[in-house]
């Protein structure tokens, strides 16, 4: 069970192996027949993002630039060169279903620093409540190297995190892991589930997958990126992506290795929350606020008496009630000065205040109650 027909939001990604041809251009016939594949589960209900490399590869043919090593500026140009033909395929096959794509472009720092990490977040929600399914890419045309993520398989994981999904399918040239290299040990076993990520098959990544012609990413990389997810409440399937509708083929049972997630995304983002960032603040709240809180509902501006310190929109702040005692920690969705300015109003009273509303001062999905382990 791959988990694929339940799951609510679903990340794939699709690695330049699969969808530039031998001859460096987009492979249009396996473009199609896996946005088949994504148009069958956007019909049942569920949100796909795709995490899709093949810049460099495409951009190398646009270029002209030969097999050889590239530089890392010829890298950077063949990806400007090449990501805007990634995006033509990616649109010229989604069009026929009428589905619409999006291009958005990341760097670590979009998904390692919150203030960056909810700002794609708020974008990307909002790409997928318009129907839109975003094509993710790493923006390599203006990272450096100390920078980058390096390889899609950790930046699909990231998305997975950051927009709380429940399944990663990690496209690949081989249907999963192995106890040991398959093309050189004949004894090697395929692992079917994996329920938690031990070191001991984490050393079975080496050499199970050798790096592909165009790829980055081999066996280590993608149990990397399931690591990330797990901790994030997401389950991660490698399979193998060459055949026409490879998300169709898992769920009729197909070969794949399925990385069992350790928590739910719920979970872990509370406990990302509560365990994780520095309390840029505090909001202190009534006693009606504190019961509402404590019972998981959000923090509305009319119970919160005052506010301490100085925190900007999105930071995380500690909530006291008028004893001093934390009750909550939380992620504010007003600056401390706009906070200050609609303590005590009830929320039809916060726009004509501030000129704009940003909802409740603390929204009950961004709440995290008493202080919860960090799950690393
Ligand atoms: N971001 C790179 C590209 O689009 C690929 C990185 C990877 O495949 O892991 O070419």
């Amino acid at each position: 069970m791959s988990g694929l027909a339940e799951a609510r939001r679903i990340v794939v990604k699709v690695g330049s192996a699969l969808l530039v041809a031998a001859d460096g251009a987009a492979d249009s016939h396996w473009l199609h027949a896996f946005v088949s594949d994504v148009a069958r589960l956007r019909a049942r209900g569920q949100q796909v993002l795709v995490v899709s490399s093949g810049a460099v590869a495409l951009g190398r043919k646009r270029l002209a630039l030969s097999r050889r090593a590239l530089t890392m500026p010829e890298k950077q140009a063949a990806a400007a060169a090449g990501q805007s033909a990634l995006m033509r395929a990616w649109e010229e096959a989604f069009e026929p279903h009428g589905l619409t794509c999006a291009q958005v472009l990341l760097t670590r720092d979009d998904t390692e620093v919150r203030r960056r990490w909810l700002n794609a977040r708020a974008t990307v929600d909002t790409l997928l409540s318009l129907g839109v399914i975003p094509v993710i890419n790493e923006n390599d045309t203006v990272v450096t190297e100390e920078i980058r993520y390096g390889d899609n398989d950790r930046l699909a994981a990231r998305v997975a995190q950051m927009i709380g999904a429940d399944v990663l399918v990690l496209l690949s040239d081989v249907d999963g892991l192995y106890t040991a290299d398959p093309r050189r040990d004949a004894g090697a076993e395929h692992i079917a589930r994996v329920r938690r990520l031990t070191p001991e098959i984490e050393a079975m990544a080496g050499g199970a997958n050798a790096r592909a012609g165009v790829g980055t990413g081999g066996m280590a990389t993608k149990l990397a990126a399931a690591k990330i997810a797990s901790a994030a409440g997401c389950a991660t399937v490698i399979t193998i992506g060459h055949r026409p509708s490879p998300l169709a083929a898992l769920e009729a049972g197909e070969r794949a290795t399925v990385i069992e997630a350790s928590t739910t995304p719920a979970a872990a983002y509370k406990a990302w929350i509560a365990g994780s960032l520095a309390p840029a603040g505090a909001l202190v709240v009534d006693d009606g606020a504190a019961a509402a809180v404590r019972k998981g509902r959000s923090l509305l501006a009319a119970g919160v008496r005052r506010i301490e310190g100085r925190f900007d929109k999105g930071d995380a702040v500690v909530i006291l009630d008028e004893a001093g005692i934390e009750i909550a920690r939380g992620l504010v969705r007003y600056e401390a000065e706009d906070a200050a300015r609609i303590c005590g109003l009830k929320s039809a009273a916060i726009e004509p205040a501030l000129g704009y509303t940003a909802g409740p001062m603390v929204h009950a999905d961004d709440l995290a109650l008493g202080r919860l382990p960090d799950p690393g």
